[in-house]
């Protein structure tokens, strides 16, 4: 077991950070430590693992044995919670200058195990102008012992003048194999349902996770597999877009439940007894920024809850076209082959592409911010057989 076991499908990339970490080791004994790199851009559709792999490389950053997997450094670098490695997610819809800011400096102390100063910014996508321009200072000329992991789902997300100064790091889409493998072997699946999971996620690890073991999702994916056929006339598209659209906002509603209160109260604890009545200072004004924060990660929930759907509805139009097109391929989605089979034969490449097409505009409408449930029942109607 090591730091670099958890990079599934990920090989060629896991053995540059193995160089770089190399580098980093010689570059601590006094040596040159050519092939060390401060500023990285790591990048892979969603779920392929970047995070992940800024944190496999954190961990081995920090441990002695170079990601050894086992020891106290490892261990609380791949949870974020080792005091030179700082972790930033965000559930907001951009990163703001201020948290930059902070981050620029924090990263240029000197680390206090002698190591390094590793800060991950999950969704460096979401830099705004001014996030990216207080950054680049310190991409360019960073402290000696500082490292930035930028991680983002295609180099064209990020700002030209953050990436052009970092190495870029490309994830793979894994194959389904090798997530068959990890879900068997790490996660105990029986193989049927792992190779399921594999198939039906198209490559994306955190789905291929929740496929496996919540059979929620799975009777959610089932009903969304069954919108193509039933699209025959206006009422059912409207009725489709109006279910997704429900969907989506009761799984909005799930994630306040859990998170919502939780992070009132510890606002609370923080502002002391005199919070509750509004007499502690400050406390009103961090209580709205919080609030307004809570809203926009309720919005980001539900797009993002649609847009899983959405790529499912995709993969099954993927699926008529193969059979349209006589390709050679595995079906993502085996087990509706009859309806994946009646819709092909009931229309041409063309009319699928036409739809395929539809969906993309959707994924594209949704986040360019139009409203969800518009372009919703817009798409339904191009999808109509
Ligand atoms: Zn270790």
């Amino acid at each position: 077991m090591s730091v670099w076991d958890d990079l599934i499908g990920q090989e060629p990339l896991a053995h540059t950070l193995r160089e770089a970490v190399a580098a980093a080791r010689d570059r601590l004994s006094g040596g040159s430590g050519r092939g060390m790199t401060s500023a990285w851009l790591v990048t892979g559709p969603p779920g392929s693992g970047r995070s992940n792999a800024a944190r496999a490389f954190a961990a081995a950053l920090q441990c002695r044995d170079g990601g050894c997997g086992q020891c106290h450094d490892c261990h609380t670098a791949l949870l974020g919670t080792h005091p030179n490695v700082t972790l930033v997610a965000t559930d907001r819809l951009s990163i703001g200058v201020d948290s930059v800011r902070e981050l620029v400096r924090s990263a240029a102390l000197m680390p206090a195990n002698g190591r390094w100063q590793v800060v991950v910014v999950e969704d460096a996508d979401r830099l705004t102008e001014d996030s990216a321009d207080a950054l680049l200072k310190s991409l360019e000329e960073p402290s000696p012992r500082t490292v930035w992991m930028l991680c983002a789902p295609t180099a064209e997300d990020v700002l030209v003048t953050v990436r052009s100064r970092c190495r870029l790091l490309v994830l793979r889409t894994p194959s389904p194999p090798a997530i068959t493998r990890m879900l068997v072997d790490r996660d105990g699946v029986p193989e049927v349902v792992a190779a399921f999971a594999a198939r039906a996620s198209q490559g994306h690890i955190g789905r291929a996770r929740r496929l496996a073991h919540d059979e929620a999702t799975r009777n959610r994916r089932r009903e969304i597999l069954r919108i193509p056929t039933s699209l025959i006339e206006l009422g059912a598209c409207m009725v489709a877009a109006a279910n997704l659209h429900e969907v989506a906002q009761e799984e909005g509603q799930g994630v306040a439940a859990t998170l919502d209160a939780k992070e009132v109260g510890d606002l609370e604890a923080i502002y002391g007894a005199s919070a509750r009545d509004g007499r502690a200072r400050g406390y009103p004004g961090a209580l709205s920024t919080l609030k307004k924060d809570q809203s926009k990660r309720r919005t980001r929930v539900v797009r993002d809850t649609i847009d899983g759907a959405l790529i499912d509805l995709l993969s099954f139009y993927r699926d008529v076209l193969a059979l349209q097109t006589g390709a050679r391929t595995a079906l993502v989605n085996d087990e509706v082959r009859a309806d994946i089979d009646s819709l092909a034969r009931r229309g041409s490449a063309d009319s699928t592409l036409r739809r395929m097409e539809a969906v993309l505009k959707c994924r594209e409408a949704i986040a360019a911010n139009a409203a969800p449930l518009l372009a919703l029942e817009s798409m339904m109607l191009d999808l109509r057989v």
